[in-house]
């Protein structure tokens, strides 16, 4: 899945003379009203180029640059305190098997038994 994703990306240059896809749901059946794509598949319209440049900025990456993954195991390279608790997640610690989010400067994932959402500037791969 992952790389399916990388692959239209790397196509980006190209994106504006090609079929353009629907960033939220991947559909092909994208068509342009005169002022926005509207997908049909899922009725996200959206702007061509912003859409091509949101598309890009929504990998999520680690503080090297590298693309994050579901299912990542990262190390935190900062001690973080955690908002709302008295935890502190200590630099070094190694997270298993992160799950991204919406957000792509964040992820979730579980840090002794909790749920933590942790910021993808402060992991590495
Ligand atoms: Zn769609």
């Amino acid at each position: 899945m992952g790389r399916e994703r990388n692959i239209i990306l790397t196509k980006k240059q190209t994106y504006m003379s090609e079929i353009t896809k629907c960033p939220k749901c991947g559909g092909e059946y994208v068509y342009f009203d005169g002022s926005l794509y509207v997908c049909p598949d899922c009725a996200y319209e959206f702007d061509g180029e912003n859409g091509a440049a949101a598309t890009s900025d929504n990998t999520p990456r680690d503080s090297n640059g590298a693309e994050l993954l579901d299912g990542d195991s990262v190390t935190v390279i900062k001690d973080l305190k955690v908002k709302g608790s008295s935890m502190v997640i200590k630099r070094g610690t190694k997270v298993k098997s992160i799950r991204l989010t919406e957000n792509p400067e964040e992820v979730d994932c579980k840090i002794d038994g909790s749920s933590i959402v942790l910021k993808t500037c402060f992991l590495k791969k």
